[in-house]
């Protein structure tokens, strides 16, 4: 099957797969208790894809030139029996990396069977190393050792090089962000630091809660000069950087001040089976009738191609043009995933 190209010429090469809704964190800025409390309705279990499912969505995106996947949430550890889900997608034809992002944790306990089964990377969400900071951003009162303990199970288990992704907030965590990297050089992972965003429409967003990532760059580099590295592959999001001392790199998601809409090659799928164009879709195009219906591969095979053909989204960047978007609310960042 060949390639495909939305309508801005960009190929698709990164599935994101989001494989619960569900989370044991209340991260202050994804899921705020005050939205997804006790009486919070998540997807009911039948509406959520099985492995065999996804493993479908992936082969058939596999034909349009995926090459990376990634599993998400939610929190994806919290899906029972993760490690077969994980050696379905492993053998499929075509996908060159099998990545996770998870908070990390409960990874301790699964890093060598994930590993085993054949997951290539992990990226573990880690906002802060002050104990306080931590436990008040993750929302739970979770302890910081638990996620530290899961990132060195999965530094053991070969599951790197690891990412460490921080969302920086203004008057939240940036205060400790040397601290931050400094954790992260002493164990050579990656810290990447994202520009907190407006995806989903619970957590208040406001622009003054932005830290730019121009100004860690400059705090960081002012104790360990950094030089710029060129992008590792077309469409990697982050900017790399490198400590001139030679511990590592710092990576930098710039959504909001500098987007890259313009290289952006992923597709995400929901939990329920929904096919999302952008991070900052407002509706998905649910794709379980055709999973669940008589069509075969190639029913869902012409709809994922229609959709990306059809794809013209570039939010961040209409964003930063001050172009207000119509369409109603957005999805959650833990319906849809990271
Ligand atoms: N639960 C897993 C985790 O936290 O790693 C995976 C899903 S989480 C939605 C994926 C990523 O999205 C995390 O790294 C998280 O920090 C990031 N994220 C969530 N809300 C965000 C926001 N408003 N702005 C920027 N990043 C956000
Ligand atoms: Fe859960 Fe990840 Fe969202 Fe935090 S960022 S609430 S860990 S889904
Ligand atoms: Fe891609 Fe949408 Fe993010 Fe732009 S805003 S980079 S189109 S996901």
């Amino acid at each position: 099957m060949p390639d495909v190209q939305d309508r801005l010429g960009r190929p698709l090469r990164d599935l994101r797969v989001s494989i619960t809704d569900r989370c044991n964190f209340r991260c202050t800025y994804c899921m705020p208790r005050e939205t997804f409390g006790p009486g919070f309705r998540f997807l009911p279990r039948a509406d959520v894809l099985t492995f065999e499912e996804i493993a479908r969505v992936v082969r058939v995106a596999a034909g349009f030139g995926v090459r990376k996947v990634r599993i998400t949430g939610g929190e994806p550890l919290l899906r029972r029996d993760l490690p077969s889900l994980v050696a379905q997608l492993a053998s499929i034809e075509g996908i060159e990396d099998l990545a996770m992002t998870t908070n990390g944790a409960l990874l301790a306990r699964y890093a060598w069977d994930l590993a085993g089964a054949g997951l290539k990377r992990v990226t573990v969400s880690l906002d802060s190393v002050d104990e306080d900071t931590f436990r008040l951003m993750n929302g739970v009162g979770i302890e910081l050792s638990a996620v530290i303990a899961g990132i060195d199970a999965a530094a053991a288990a070969g599951l790197g090089p690891i990412k460490l992704n921080a969302v920086v907030q203004r008057g939240v965590n940036e205060e400790g962000i040397l601290n931050l990297a400094e954790f992260a050089r002493g164990r050579g992972h990656t810290l990447r630091l994202i520009e907190y965003m407006d995806v989903g429409e619970s957590h208040g967003w406001m622009l003054e809660q932005v830290v730019p990532a121009a100004e860690l760059l400059r705090t960081i580099g002012q104790r360990w000069p950094l030089e710029e590295l060129p992008a590792g592959y077309p469409g990697e999001v982050a900017s790399r950087y490198r400590y001139q001392d030679g511990r590592g790199e710092l990576g930098l998601i710039t959504s909001v001040t500098a987007p890259f809409c313009q290289s952006c090659t992923r597709l995400r799928l929901s939990a329920d089976g929904k096919l999302h164009t952008c991070l900052f879709s407002t509706g998905g195009r649910d794709l379980r009738p055709l999973l669940r219906g008589e069509g075969g591969d190639e029913a869902v095979q012409a709809e994922l191609g229609a959709i990306w053909r059809s794809r013209s989204d570039r939010y961040s960047e209409q964003r930063a043009e001050w172009k207000p978007r119509s369409g109603g609310p957005k999805v959650e960042m833990s319906y849809l995933g990271g």
